[in-house]
Formats: C-alpha cells, structure tokens, sequence
C-alpha cells in the first residue's frame, strides 16, 4: 500500500537528517531484546528426521529423510552422504559439541518463506514491531523486504539487530522509498542511500527522466528496486515504461493494465473522480478489467513476452486487495479475534482518515467488478509464469482487512486459484524471492532453498502444505475428525528455524495472542463500534 504521508515523511527524513527520523521511528516501538528462553540453537548439530522436505526449487517432495545443520549453515541430508552428514556424525561423537534432534514423523520441511512487500506498522494501528515480526515468523516467513519496513533509522537498526539474532524477528532487506526531483538529485539521493545501507528502492511512477536517474544510479550500487506505478503518475509511467528504464519489480497490478489498454492511453475515469476519495481510487482498479486487450491477444503476449525478454519479475501481493471482492469475508476472518490486535481492527474499520479504509459504501457492483479484475490479473500472472517468467510472493499486510503472516499464507492460495502448482506456489514463496533479493548485489543466493550450505532458515509443519496450505495459517486449517465426530483444527507451523535457531511456532502463536489479550483488556469495556 501506498501511504502517502507517511512514505512521504520517510523518503523526506533521508534528506533532512537524524531529527526527523527519530521522530517517525518513535511511531514504532523496536521489538524487545530476545529472551534467552525465545529460541534455542543454533547448534553444532541440528538432526531432523523422518522427514518430507520439499526444497524450493520447483522440485518434487522428497523423503521421509534425515536433514541435518550445523551452527546456521544446512549440512547433508535428502538421503545423501553429503559432508554435512559426515561432519554431523563426527559432532555426534564429541561430547563438547552442542546437538539437537528434532522427530520429523508427519511433517514437511520448506524453507522459509520470503515476504517481498512488507510494513511493520507503527502508532496508532499496531504499535509493536514484535506482534508483526512474530506472525510473519509463526507463519514460515524468514525474510521480509521491508518496502519501507518503516524510516530507514529503525530499520537499519533492526536489520542489523535481526541479523545478530538479538530480537524475534525474520530477516529484514532495506528498501526504501526514494526522493529528487531532478535527475541529479535522484542521483545524489541513491548514492547517499547506498552510504547508508539501504538494500533497494521502492519507486512511485516518477516522471521517465527522474524514474531513469533512479534506476540507472541503482544499478552501479548494486541496489535493487521495485515499484508501486501510483495511478498519479502511471500515465506517463507504466509498467513496460518501468520496466524499459531497468525496473527489477512490479508490485501489486499497477502500471500493467494501464499498459495494455485498449482504445485509450490513459484510464478513462469518470468524470466525476476524485483520486483523494479512496473509495473512488480502489473502486475504479477494478473497473480496467474490460479495458485492455483481452488475455490471450497478440497485444497480451507481445506485452508479456517483452517482459521477460527484460527479465521483469511480477509481485503481485493479490493478497491485499482480496477484500474489494469479498469485504464481509474479510472483515469477518476467524483470525481476527485472537490474532488482530483491536487496534488494528479499528484502523481496518472504514474511515476517510486511514489508509485502505475504503468500505464508505461499497456495493454489489464494486464487488463484482473485482471479481472480474482478478480473473484477468490472475490470468496474467499465470501466463507469465507459464512463459517462464518469474513471480514472487508479496502481502503488504497491515491494511484493508489484511492481517500480518495470515496474508501471506492467502497469497500462497490466491496464486494456486490463479493456476500454480503447489510447487511452484512454494518456489514463488522461497527460491524466487531469495533469487530476486540477491541479483542486485551479483551474489548467489544464501536462503530460500533446503541445500547444503545454505542458511538454515526452514520451518516444519504438520500435515502436507502441498494438499492444502490452509494448514500453514496460524490458526490452522478446520477438519472434521471421523473417529470421534468432533470437529478439529489441524496444521499450524510447528517450528520456525531461522538462521539455526529453532522457534516454537506454537509459543510465537501464543505471544502473539497475549498481545492481543493484553489490549482488550487495555481497552475495558469500551464499545467496539461496527466492523
Ligand atoms: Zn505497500
């Protein structure tokens, strides 16, 4: 999602200096030191067992098998006589050596997942980084890509302290919004970001000579960029406009649509639009459905094809707008009561004052007009990856109905109703993302992937996530047990293992339902209101 005041507040404390920033990064509270009874590990030898693993790359589950880690690196496993298995049975016959084994019987092991369009939230809506950095984790999710996290002072900071594993937290990639209105200013601007440790830019639809400045002056810092086309500028700044000037990725559906269409060359708005109205602005998304040359056409494939021919990598994030088809399902989700916090649930409520708060008065039509959106960007997301082209998996949580961790498993599905196997679902989650956040910087990949080698960042669940990805959601999946007639929940992630350290992801669960206690009972008795 786009905020413009407060994105706007971000990209400006990058050029006023520490005073600014300081006062953004109060609207957030840094997540707590980590206790030393939040995790255990890393270890010098790591045993799971009896395990299915399915690796990430697109290629068939595997197993039951032995898959072993040594301190934060895999090591062996699948079955093979890799040297992480040998140097794992030497750590087994040294008694000075740290070793854990974990019992895999009926679980899969994936590896964690990649967020590649996060926020964290902040005052008034959810004043803890801890709650989202312990969902996304007790969803799977080991890597976010902050787009921004939040202002780049906090977010340096708690890379930095996630990295040393001090805080409960997935790995955080620093991307942050840009600002310069003239080439040489946008150019100053990338330079000093990249003195700054900041990963990546997250672009609006800049004007093409500003839009150029970024992105060429990126690429000679190894930064990477993703853009949010802004329906403002995305007249003169679509997606293949983008993507022409080195854009690596397109977030959400802006900028394509607006590139294929079919008897204009800008939307044709109503005339009564007004684009501060956030019911206006989301409704009319929809309505390009039918305004494009249909899926399938000449004009469809050449758009795609030049696309991949640019290696342009689609975000689609169908997980944030899913409520404009469906509004009543969204707000009535069966994980809000425990898992979102009131606050939050009070910043989904409608309102012209927050962000994604659009339910002013949203009709049958409105909804309809949706459904139809997503079948054609479904499709064009499918045919993309058909083609071979690569889509990653986003969730811009933390809007419009749309909670932390939970998003992001309503990716994985949306992408399966738009097509995908379910092994390519998980490529999308894992090895695509981590593929995308290493390419800018010409390193290979270090996550993402169950290899020898690789950082051990995985998470085990009960069940098949392959048969149903229901059971990946926090709250899990609703099962009717045929032997006693009850109904069950079944599935939730059992441990989140990021970088060798294992988390109970029942205890993430449990802390994060805490929270959620602690600000009801916070609030007392006062009236909810409608939602
Ligand atoms: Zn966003």
């Amino acid at each position: 999602m786009k905020a413009p005041m407060l994105l706007g507040g971000i990209a400006l404390s990058l050029l006023l200096g520490p005073a600014i920033s300081t006062a953004l990064a109060q609207g957030i509270v840094p997540a707590p030191d980590r206790r030393p009874d939040e995790g255990i590990g890393p270890f010098d030898r790591l045993t799971i067992r009896n395990v299915m693993v399915v690796d990430g790359t697109g290629g068939p589950p595997r197993g039951p098998t032995t898959v072993t880690v040594s301190g934060n690196r895999i090591g062996g496993g699948g079955g093979r006589r890799g040297a992480g298995q040998r140097g794992g049975r030497g750590a087994a016959e040294d008694p000075n050596l740290s070793t854990h084994t974990i019992d895999g019987t009926g679980m899969y092991l994936l590896p964690g997942f990649v967020d590649m369009h996060v926020h964290v939230g902040g005052r008034p809506k959810s004043p803890e980084a801890e709650y989202a950095y312990k969902l996304w984790l007790a969803h799977g999710v080991t890597t976010v890509r902050g787009v921004s996290l939040s202002g780049n002072e906090f977010t340096v900071r708690e890379k930095e302290r996630s990295a040393n594993n001090e805080i409960v937290a997935p790995r955080i990639f620093n991307y942050q919004r840009p600002r310069g209105d003239t080439p040489e200013q946008a150019r100053e601007w990338v330079r000093r970001a990249a003195e700054r440790g900041i990963d990546g830019l997250k672009l609006g639809s800049s004007r093409p000579e500003i839009m150029a400045a970024f992105l060429d002056e990126s690429k000679k810092h190894g930064m990477g960029s993703t853009a949010h086309l802004g329906q403002g500028g995305v007249a003169q700044m679509n997606a293949m406009d983008a993507a022409r000037l080195g854009l690596d990725t397109v977030t959400h559906f802006y900028g394509h649509f607006e590139a294929l269409l079919k008897d204009y060359v800008v939307q044709p708005w109503p005339v009564d639009h007004s684009q501060s109205n956030e019911q206006h602005r989301f409704g009319q998304v929809a309505r390009l459905w039918d305004k494009i040359h249909p899926p399938g056409s000449p004009e469809w494939k050449a758009y795609l094809q030049e696309h991949l021919d640019l290696g342009t990598v689609f975000d689609p994030t169908m997980t944030i707008y899913s409520a404009g088809r469906d509004v009543m399902r969204a707000r009535a989700a069966e994980w809000h009561d425990e898992y979102t916090l009131p606050s939050l649930m009070d910043f989904y409520t409608p309102s012209r004052g927050s962000h994604g708060s659009y339910w002013f008065y949203w009709t049958t039509a409105d909804e309809i007009a949706w459904k139809n959106f997503y079948r054609v960007w479904m499709q064009l997301i499918n045919d993309y990856k058909k083609m071979g082209g690569r889509v990653t998996t986003g969730s811009d949580s933390g809007f419009i109905y749309d909670t932390y961790g939970f998003g992001f498993i309503e990716e994985l599905e949306m992408l399966q109703e738009a097509g995908f196997h379910p092994l390519e679902v998980v490529q999308a989650a894992t090895m695509n993302g981590a593929l995308t956040l290493h390419e800018p910087k010409g390193i290979p990949i270090q996550f993402g992937v169950i290899r020898e080698g690789m950082l051990a960042d995985m998470f085990l669940v009960e069940g098949n996530p392959l048969a149903n990805f229901k059971i990946l959601y926090g709250n899990g999946a609703i099962k009717l047990n045929d032997e006693t007639g009850e109904v069950e929940r079944v599935g939730g992630i059992r441990y989140t293992i990021k970088d060798g350290i294992v988390y109970d992801a029942a205890q993430l669960r449990a802390d994060v339902r805490a929270m959620v206690e602690k600000q009801k009972r916070e609030r007392g008795t006062q009236g909810d209101g409608v939602r």
